[in-house]
């Protein structure tokens, strides 16, 4: 029977070639070690429904991966192992998705894990520890109350965020921690006409416009998904973000 890492390493690398991307070794075995973490952690605390190899590598590995290509700027190599550094915040990281994927692949990539829970936070140390990763910072606090933080708020060349919240609402946890001129990406799945159409008030009032979008699918392994790249284009006026669960309660029109 294939192991647990074999049939991982298996479709990651199918993932990888569907998206152009080729990663050394190391890499590859860096993310099985951490799937591997994820699966048994699971155990203990609620990570993921998704523990078999194949969807774990599909679902959150390659997935994450489609968001790399947003941050590649104009004359950089190819291979994001060479890429030069920039700041990412991944906002509501739960168990390090998209991340950490991120990381492994683009290792001068200083990041940022903003996570509410702290009981996931903890599992990020575990795996940025045992990984021996370096240029990660973990923030067990909530979205809100890191952009208003000096230390956060409009530090960053790029924020993300994949399954965290309603666009009108994810804006608001992500283009106030993006400096001008950088972008927030907003990781959906393929119904997002009506999302996108109530959160053009939130993009306006935030300081963004939309970029980009990118349609993507893999069939079988990943289902249609979009891509939303905003451009940060001028400063989030200072009472954004509102309160901690207010952007949720009250979202932007
Ligand atoms: N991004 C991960 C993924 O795609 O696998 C996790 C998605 S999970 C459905 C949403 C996560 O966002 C949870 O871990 C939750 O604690 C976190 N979260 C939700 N609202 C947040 C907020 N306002 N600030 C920080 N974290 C938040």
């Amino acid at each position: 029977m294939e192991t647990f890492e074999n049939a991982f390493l298996r479709v990651l690398r199918e993932g990888l070639a569907w998206l152009g991307w080729v990663l050394p070794e190391p890499a590859l075995e860096a993310m099985a070690r951490y799937a591997a973490m994820v699966r048994e952690w699971n155990e203990r605390m609620n990570l993921t429904a998704i523990v078999e190899p194949e969807a774990m590598a599909a679902r959150h590995f390659v997935d994450s991966m489609t968001a790399l290509r947003a941050f590649q700027e104009p004359g950089w190599p190819p291979d994001p192992m060479g890429w030069p550094a920039r700041r990412l915040a991944d906002v509501g990281t739960g168990a390090g998705f998209p991340g950490l994927v991120l990381k492994l692949a683009w290792p001068a990539l200083q990041l940022t894990l903003i996570e509410a829970t702290a009981k996931k936070a903890r599992f990020l140390e575990a795996v940025t520890r045992s990984l021996g990763l370096q240029g990660v910072v973990i923030v067990a606090r909530r979205a809100e109350e890191v952009g208003q933080d000096p230390a956060h708020r409009e530090q960053y060349h790029g924020a993300i965020a994949r399954a965290v919240a309603d666009l009108p609402v994810l804006l608001e946890y992500l283009l106030p921690l993006v400096q001008v001129g950088g972008i927030a990406v907003a990781m959906k799945g393929a119904e997002i006409e009506e999302e996108l159409a109530a959160a053009q008030g939130a993009m306006g009032r935030l300081g963004g416009r939309l970029r980009d979008r990118w349609d993507l699918a893999w069939p079988p392994h990943l289902s249609p998904r979009t891509l939303l790249i905003f451009e940060k284009i001028a400063p989030t006026p200072t009472h954004y973000p509102r309160r901690p669960g207010i952007p949720e309660k009250r979202p932007l029109r």
